[in-house]
């Protein structure tokens, strides 16, 4: 048994810059096929509720998909929201392997890769097309539209690739950066929307991709002329003046820069150009720029502030669904070509608190803006820096707020449930992320197939087992991540201890695995306190961070515009300090009571499999005010000096994902 570190490892592959056979350089873990890890367990469940819900029918709901959809040749829309949903539609009727599902994602491929121009331009039939019957070339490519929607649906062309291995997809994608390459020139990345200036870094991925599998150095020339007519956001995360800036500017100028949606995405940009550079002044920029955006924006649940614009770290902020969604799929590429540890952590705090409390049981509504310290869910203004006119951004529903987030929410867990495991340079698998799921992919030098079971009901429980499948003896290394938080994670071997190992690194298992062998893992949760804005405290354990448990009353409403929506009012006071014996001594002052999962898992407090018990008293004077909880200022020990009420109260505290309600981030007292 020989156990390595991988941080040596790592720092090897950035200091010598190693070209892959792909041309690209080399990335720390390699993506794997759409399929190859299929989700197990809650995560099964949840993907479930996902296919039943929106995602599976949002083309028999949303009129902007339902409604002659110009990505199946119609006069509809032929803009974001179809590529949208398809970016998470398609991994999930591939993950589900779902009868209703893959046909109904088919018809739009199909559609798109049937009526590709001769020219190589791709998408709904233009107005030029329609009303002049103008024929879209190199020379007219002014008669095509944006570039923003077509990045999306490249996206989709390429999961659905990964999972069929489709025959018409290299050659469509070839002719298509032809197109582009030869039309750029005329019709930059901006000509159309400053959406794809923002956002060129999806086609830059794309064209990187299709070089990978094709080795056409012109594609190499495109995505450096894509990046070079995009947004500098490389520069501007590794470089301290816009984070300042944004930080501080609250004005129009310039507010593209600060969209979160578009800073979520962007987070991916410098490790997609450090693959076709090698530069790692872009491995910085990632590291300065995540690092800035989290200290400067950071809130409790694990994302940047983003309403609609970066907003500071102030717990009434609120967050976009889809920057968190599209945050989680930066991580997801970050995480493969650094193999940095922090940003494995990253996408679980994003993933287990952020994203699972912004839709319903059903899937079939959202919040536009979810608030960390969310006091009620109601109509109006808040604090956010877009109110919109309507009020409509906080409340649940399929259309309120603004649409983006209805068609955008399902990359978040069908991209997660794809990148638990990445492959790794040395022919072995390394699990990076944990869910329940099974991994069927081929290891070793002579790429033998093997099935590795992963069961766990993590992140709510400490124990991940891993049983390999397979007929013959195989000999590959294992890569497991041993998260920040831990202090010492336990690895047992058919239940005899081999190793523990420190938190904060990948640790490398390398060894000959015999059919049914068995390695627990095993990733000790303690209960600890965390700093947030105005000195308040959060609770958190191993990923999860906890809230105020509240009873939660739902009114269901209708606006003209945007339909049946849900506000939530809670049941129970809500304006509790948290005792300061817990922040000195979170082990001592928190109790931990865990019951079993439910039969079917759903984010929903009924359900929680583990609450904490903590103690508070009431703040009397701590009031919502137009929907907002204003932060009680506390001095720099961290304690609430105004009036507090005397009487110690029990306070039960659940996973921030399973709450739609609640205060994480708490006041101090004494
Ligand atoms: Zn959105």
């Amino acid at each position: 048994m020989k156990i390595a570190r991988l941080s040596v490892v790592v720092f090897s592959i950035f200091s010598c810059n190693v070209l892959a056979q792909s041309g690209l350089t080399q990335s720390a873990y390699q993506e794997l096929p759409l399929g190859a890890a299929k989700p197990e367990g809650w995560l099964k469940d949840q993907l479930q509720i996902m296919a039943i819900g929106s995602t599976g029918h949002l083309d028999e709901v949303h009129a902007k998909i339902k409604n002659e959809n110009g990505w199946l040749g119609g006069k509809g829309d032929g803009w974001e929201e179809t590529p949208y949903w398809l970016d998470g539609a398609v991994p999930l009727a591939y993950l589900l392997d779902d009868p209703a599902l893959k046909p109904k994602v088919l018809q739009y491929i199909n559609w798109t890769l049937d009526h590709q121009r001769p020219s190589g331009y791709f998408g709904p039939i233009t107005k030029d097309e329609r009303e002049k019957k103008t024929e879209i070339t190199t020379e007219t490519c002014a008669s095509g539209e944006d570039w923003w929607p077509r990045m999306v649906m490249l996206k989709v062309i390429h999961q659905y690739y990964e999972a069929t291995n489709d025959k018409r997809v290299i050659p469509f994608m070839t002719k298509y950066f032809q197109y582009q390459l030869a039309a750029i020139k005329n019709c930059p990345v901006g000509k159309w929307t400053e959406w794809a200036t923002s956002r060129g870094a999806d086609n830059v991925m794309m064209a990187q991709w299709l070089y990978t599998k094709t080795g056409d150095k012109s594609l190499i020339e495109l995505a450096a002329l894509i990046e070079s007519q995009s947004y500098d956001w490389s520069t501007w995360l590794g470089n301290r003046d816009w984070v300042i800036w944004a930080a501080t500017n609250q004005t129009d100028e310039h507010w593209m820069r600060r969209h979160a949606v578009n800073v979520g995405m962007a987070l991916k940009s410098p490790v997609i150009n450090y693959q076709r550079t090698g530069d790692e002044k872009y491995i910085k920029a990632i590291k300065t720029g995540w690092n800035d955006l989290i200290t400067l924006h950071g809130l409790p649940m694990g994302i940047f502030s983003g309403d609609e614009d970066l907003h500071g770290n102030d717990p009434t902020q609120g967050v976009e669904l889809c920057a968190i969604v599209e945050a989680m799929f930066s991580m997801e590429k970050i995480i493969s070509v650094t193999g940095d540890l922090q940003y494995m952590d990253a996408l679980e705090r994003m993933a287990f608190n952020a994203l699972p409390t912004q839709t319903t049981d059903d899937y079939n509504a959202k919040q536009y803006f979810q608030v960390a310290n969310q006091v009620e869910v109601s109509r109006g203004v808040f604090d956010f820096s877009l109110p919109f006119d309507r009020e409509m951004n906080n409340v649940f529903g399929l259309r309120s707020g603004y649409t983006c987030c209805t068609a955008n929410m399902h990359q978040g867990w069908t991209k997660f449930a794809t990148h638990l495991w990445y492959g790794t340079n040395d022919n072995g698998v390394a699990a990076l992320a944990y869910s329940p799921s099974t991994l069927k992919t081929k290891v070793g030098k002579d790429q033998h197939e093997v099935t590795i079971k992963e069961s766990t009901n993590y992140p709510f429980e400490e124990t991940i087992t891993f049983e390999v499948g397979t007929k013959k003896a195989a000999a590959f290394p294992l890569h497991l991540r041993i998260p920040q938080w831990c202090k010492e994670a336990s690895i047992a071997l058919n239940g005899k201890i081999l190793q523990t190992e420190t938190g904060g690194e990948v640790v490398i298992i390398n060894r000959t695995w015999n059919d049914k062998d068995k390695l627990t893992l095993t990733l000790p949760m303690e209960v600890t306190t965390s700093s947030w804005a105005k000195n308040s405290r959060a609770v958190e354990r191993g990923p999860l961070v906890f809230a105020l448990k509240l009873g939660e009353r739902w009114e269901k409403g209708t606006q003209e515009k945007e339909g049946d929506y849900f506000s939530i009012y809670p049941t129970e006071d809500w304006n509790y300090g948290l005792l300061e014996m817990i922040v000195k001594d979170p082990e001592a002052n928190l109790k931990v009571s865990t019951r079993p999962m439910p039969a079917k898992f759903v984010w929903n407090q009924k359900v929680s499999p583990i609450e904490i018990t903590a103690t508070g008293k009431k703040i009397p004077e701590w009031k919502v005010a137009n929907g907002v909880a204003h932060q009680p200022v506390t001095d720099r020990n961290g304690v609430y000096k105004g009036k507090v009420h005397p009487e110690v109260v029990t306070i039960q505290l659940i996973p921030y994902g399973f709450t739609k309600v609640r205060v994480v981030a708490f006041p101090v007292v004494k």
